[in-house]
């Protein structure tokens, strides 16, 4: 199964006329494929993201999810389809300050209606994935900010989605860190076979990436990994 694009334009408002945030934008990301998107600031990144998460509406173009077209779909189908398919990472984590790690995966699942029990197994065996069965009861500020990260990656898991959409998951984070972020999320696409989609605007750390393509004022190019 997959994720694809085709076709996508999007625009936004703009005074007297519209921009155009993305452009005839077409992308193909199969299962266990980390896809990186790389573009300078305000190239179309995040709203790529957007459309591919089903949070925007492009005004042009079809995206199919595990081969379900989301169009004509109505807002509680797509908030379903979301909640199962879809894991998103945004930039910021922004994790609640009053939950330990492991709560913060398994107030994912309750919102599923899985068991607690099954939750917190999940929770349990996603933080080792990341390297933080240690710090499963801590709390965000006994954190440090790339453990944070590796916390929000593997809340984005908890319900097993089949797509992985993560927003410049670098961009607070030094250089080595970032390469470790890159490797964690490379490793976790490939055994959890997630379609994942990363963005972000430093291609330093893209060496073991699937496949690499690059944005510009939301047109996409194939660019080779270096
Ligand atoms: P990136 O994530 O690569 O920085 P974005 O997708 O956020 O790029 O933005 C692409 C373009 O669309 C930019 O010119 C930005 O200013 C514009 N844009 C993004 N979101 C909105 C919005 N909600 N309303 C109007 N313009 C927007
Ligand atoms: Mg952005």
């Amino acid at each position: 199964m997959s994720l694809n694009l085709t076709d996508i334009t999007l625009t936004y408002p703009d005074g007297e006329t519209r921009l155009t945030a993305l452009d005839h934008v077409t992308l193909t990301v199969p299962k266990g494929v980390l896809s990186a998107v790389v573009g300078p600031s305000g190239s179309g990144k995040s709203s790529l993201l957007a459309v591919a998460a089903t949070l925007v509406t492009p005004d042009a173009g079809t995206v199919t999810l595990d081969g379900i077209t989301t169009t004509g779909m109505n807002r509680k189908e797509l908030t379903d389809l979301r909640r199962h398919k879809i894991g998103i990472v945004f930039q910021q984590p922004n994790l609640l300050p009053s939950l330990t790690a492991a709560e913060q995966l398994q107030v994912m699942a309750q919102i599923d209606g899985r068991s607690p029990a099954k939750a917190r197994g999940r929770a349990m065996q996603l933080l080792d994935a990341v390297g933080l069965a240690a710090q499963a009861g801590r709390r965000p500020h006994q954190l440090s900010g790339g453990q944070r990260q590796r916390v929000n990656i593997a809340r984005a898991l908890m319900n097993e989605p089949s797509i992985l959409l993560v927003d410049e998951p670098t961009s607070a984070l030094d250089h080595e860190r970032g390469a470790a972020i890159i490797d964690l999320i490379t490793r976790l696409t490939h055994q959890q076979a997630t379609a994942t989609i990363l963005v972000t605007h430093d291609r330093s750390n893209l060496t073991a990436v699937d496949q690499i393509t690059e944005v510009h004022d939301g047109r996409l190019t194939l660019s080779t990994p270096t």
